[in-house]
């Protein structure tokens, strides 16, 4: 039996390349209460993992193999199933999950061996299970990567009258599953889509990468916009490496070259993140960095408390893209309404709510989870904290949301597309709409407090006070030495490379890259 998890495709799949040496196969698929009701769950992630189950449900059948799609808690089906068609091997891909999955994968375990089934794991990603040091994961990544691609060449085996006789059931829907339908505009799912996106990533979108990735107007096209495929397992991690060295160098473009080293980079990064997760699973309820306990007011025991009043209406003015702050209600709005948003504008949204707002990170990392479409539990516990201050080790990083919209969105385009009621504000006050004169006002038909809020805080009163928390924090002597503890176990190392392989070598460089590394900076990610 191959259970599918995050792993919603056919090729470079080693569990079912794996199932082809069996006499019978049946794929397996379980919508899990857990899932359904954990906080970071949306509409959204269901319905494109019922899409993509539906894809590849037909995509097994061409091959003669039926997809189960089971609702239920896992040993309750693993036990029905068990009872219809006397499995004696399950075939899976490893995950590095949230913390409900953790604890599901041990349950299953643990059934497996009371039944006498063997669960056989296999890895997906560069993530490395049971790691003991960070020394050389950069090389091991690589050569993960660099792995000849798992590709299904024929069928499965013939003997398949047992699994006939099981019912396929329809797929669910969202309705079936007594879940409300979301609203959001989402990019297309499933294999055939994400082979599409890589294609024309490969072929044309990454020729401007670079230049693109840091405005929230041409990261859309400019941007991979793979996560989600990534998230979903429609495509591996190893058919992104591998078809991005080889249009690398097939191209005689040098600007595509480029923009694809550039993307070829942050690809390791994805796993990196997960990595920690994998490592250190309470990164998902705990800081990093133990300093920082009682940092922000909710840090308590397993997660955060609910916020009071005054922050619960600042983390409603957050989520609802009403701060007073253009680029930050319209970073809000367009991620809301397409489940997407670039890399920088994440990290300015994450910046506002933890430093200029005190927000504690786990509860407005619940809200982003639920947003983004691409919710990947080890990158963004990791990059939540990263932004927030509390992983001890980065670079304290601040945005300013006024300097962000001047960079990012000098025309205006963006505020103007998503935040409708500053639409005639004049442009010199667009990011700061608040300090319009009432004249002002009443010709771009938009008075603040009343058609768009006035700032929820004062951007330098407020970043000033988060520096001077921040920085006092880091230099007392337990914060050093929980850094130390910190960049052990998750830092960053470029060792363990093959000569050549994203290895600088200069004196000059070497130097540099110590010197990031005792700072802790995790694979460059200061330099975006
Ligand atoms: C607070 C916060 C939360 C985030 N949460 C997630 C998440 O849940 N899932 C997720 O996939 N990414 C997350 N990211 C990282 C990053 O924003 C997205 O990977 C990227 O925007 C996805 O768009 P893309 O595929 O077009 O990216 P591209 O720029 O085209 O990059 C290609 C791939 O490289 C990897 N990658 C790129 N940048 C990063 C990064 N900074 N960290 C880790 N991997 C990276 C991703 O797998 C991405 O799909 C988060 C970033 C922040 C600041």
């Amino acid at each position: 039996m191959v259970w599918l998890k995050r792993d919603l495709r056919i090729d470079d799949h080693a569990p079912l390349l794996a199932a082809q040496g069996f006499d019978t196969t049946v794929a397996l698929f379980v919508i899990e209460p857990e899932w359904l009701q954990s906080p970071e769950c949306d509409a959204s992630h269901v319905e494109t993992c019922l899409t993509c189950l539906a894809e590849l449900r037909v995509a097994l059948a061409q091959r003669g193999v039926p997809l189960l799609v089971r609702t239920g808690s896992i040993l309750r089906v693993f036990q029905t199933l068990k009872a219809d068609y006397a499995f004696t091997h399950v075939l899976s891909h490893e995950e590095t999950g949230p913390g409900w999955t953790y604890t599901r994968d041990q349950q299953a375990g643990q059934w497996c061996m009371g039944q006498g089934v063997n669960w056989l794991e296999f890895s997906q990603t560069g993530v490395v299970r049971r790691l003991r040091s960070r020394q050389g994961w950069a090389g091991s990544w690589q050569a993960r990567m660099d792995t000849p691609l798992r590709l299904l060449q024929g069928g499965f085996n013939a003997g398949q009258t047992q699994t006939a006789q099981l019912a396929v059931d329809d797929i669910p829907t969202l309705a079936s599953l007594g879940l409300a339908p979301h609203r959001k505009n989402l990019q297309a799912a499933g294999e055939r889509a994400a082979c599409q996106t890589l294609k024309s990533f490969l072929q044309s979108r990454g020729r401007d990468y670079c230049k693109a990735l840091s405005s929230p107007l041409t990261a859309e096209s400019g941007c991979s916009r793979l996560s989600p495929h990534l998230a979903f397992g429609t495509l591996s991690m190893r058919v992104v490496h591998q078809a991005t060295e080889a249009s690398m160098a097939r191209t005689n473009d040098p600007s595509l070259a480029y923009g694809l080293k550039g993307f070829s980079s942050r690809l390791r990064w994805h796993c990196h993140f997960m990595q920690k997760l994998e490592s250190e699973p309470a990164i998902e309820f705990h800081n990093f960095s133990r300093a920082c306990d009682g940092l922000r007011p909710g840090d308590v025991q397993g997660g955060a408390a609910p916020f009071g009043d005054a922050d619960e209406a600042r983390f409603q003015s957050w989520c609802e893209g009403r701060t007073g702050y253009p680029m930050v209600d319209a970073c809000m709005r367009s991620l809301v309404a397409t489940g997407w948003l670039n890399f920088r504008m994440r990290a300015m949204l994450v910046s506002f709510a933890s430093n200029h707002l005190w927000l504690h990170w786990r509860t407005t990392g619940i809200f982003l989870a639920r947003q983004f479409l691409d919710f990947e539990p080890g990158i963004h516990w990791s990059q939540m904290q990263m932004q927030s201050g509390t992983t001890g080790i980065n670079t304290l990083r601040m945005y300013s949301p006024t300097k962000q919209a001047q960079d990012h969105d000098p025309q205006g385009l963006f505020i103007r597309r998503w935040v409708p009621e500053l639409a005639r504000v004049p442009l010199p006050y667009l990011a700061t709409p608040w300090t319009m004169d009432i004249a002002v006002q009443r010709t771009a038909g938009c008075f603040i407090g009343h058609d768009y809020p006035a700032p929820v805080v004062d951007d330098k009163t407020a970043m000033k006070a988060a520096k001077d928390r921040l920085y006092g924090l880091r230099s007392s002597a337990e914060a050093h030495l929980q850094a130390r503890q910190v960049l052990v176990r998750h830092g960053s190392r470029k060792s363990g490379l093959p000569p050549g392989a994203n290895r600088r070598t200069s004196q000059n460089t070497k130097k540099t890259e110590t010197a990031r590394f005792v700072q802790g900076d995790l694979f460059g990610q200061d330099s975006e």
